[in-house]
């Protein structure tokens, strides 16, 4: 197994929100991409563990993804131990990604904000020699942050005007969570509600490049830059 671009997160359903337009797209582009959950939503109010894993299966196929996992860890009180960032490098060893896409740094919902922890410390030690002599070192070339949630200014965002959609129909496949209840309320918004909001927050980044739909990522390092007269977006 080797990817070409790894999103590792917290919960199913969390890629179909921030960066599951972008993947279609590479996926589209003939990258090898994958997700791995790191818990199964075991402490959510609706649906069971084994309901969520078999909607981010049928999500995955609407997300083009060649590979999808989930690490079974505790929903809602995600914890960066050594076991969890073990485990986690060893992952990271098999799948061999060259690319890996964490949550953002902070977040309101600490599974995020740890997830992004866990991910980075894990991708570091995956390239350590030393760690398991029974697998090959692989350190990703890259780690970006997805920001959708973040209020922070993006690095760079990917336009996902053509892949918007499907991402949608991959979201909606979580029918435990998104489908219509009778209760409805603010915290398991009904498709409606979802297609509105989700459209506003992909509107908000597509018009800052200029497109229809953008998804956002923020990188600590500079980016490269080789020719100045052919970059996108106006400035005015
Ligand atoms: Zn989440």
């Amino acid at each position: 197994m080797s990817l070409d671009v790894l999103a590792i997160a917290a919960h199913p359903d969390d890629v179909e929100q921030t960066c599951g337009g972008t993947l279609i797209r590479m996926a589209e582009m003939g990258y090898r991409t994958g997700v791995l959950d790191l818990t199964a939503g075991d402490m959510g109010t609706r649906g069971t563990p084994e309901q969520r894993v078999a909607e981010s299966e049928v999500a995955a196929r609407h997300l083009l993804l060649h590979w999808r996992g989930n690490q079974y860890m505790p929903d809602a009180r995600l914890e960066n131990t050594i076991t969890a960032r073990m485990t986690l490098a060893m992952r990271i060893r098999e799948l061999r990604p060259r690319v890996v896409i964490l949550p953002y740094w902070e977040a309101r919902h600490p599974d995020h904000y740890v997830c992004g922890e866990i991910g980075f410390e894990a991708c570091f030690l995956a390239g350590l020699k030393k760690l398991d002599e029974y697998s090959e070192p692989h350190r990703p070339s890259k780690i970006l942050y997805s920001s959708l949630y973040a209020d922070v200014k993006p690095s760079f965002i990917v336009d996902i005007s053509a892949q918007f959609e499907r991402r949608m129909t991959a979201l909606l496949s979580y029918v435990s969570q998104y489908g219509e209840t009778a209760e409805g309320g603010t915290l398991f918004p009904n498709e409606q509600e979802i297609r509105d909001r989700l459209g506003a927050i992909a509107r908000f980044y597509g018009n800052q490049i200029g497109v229809k739909y953008g998804e956002p990522f923020v990188v600590k390092e500079a980016i490269q830059i080789d020719d100045i007269v052919a970059m996108p977006v106006r400035s005015m």
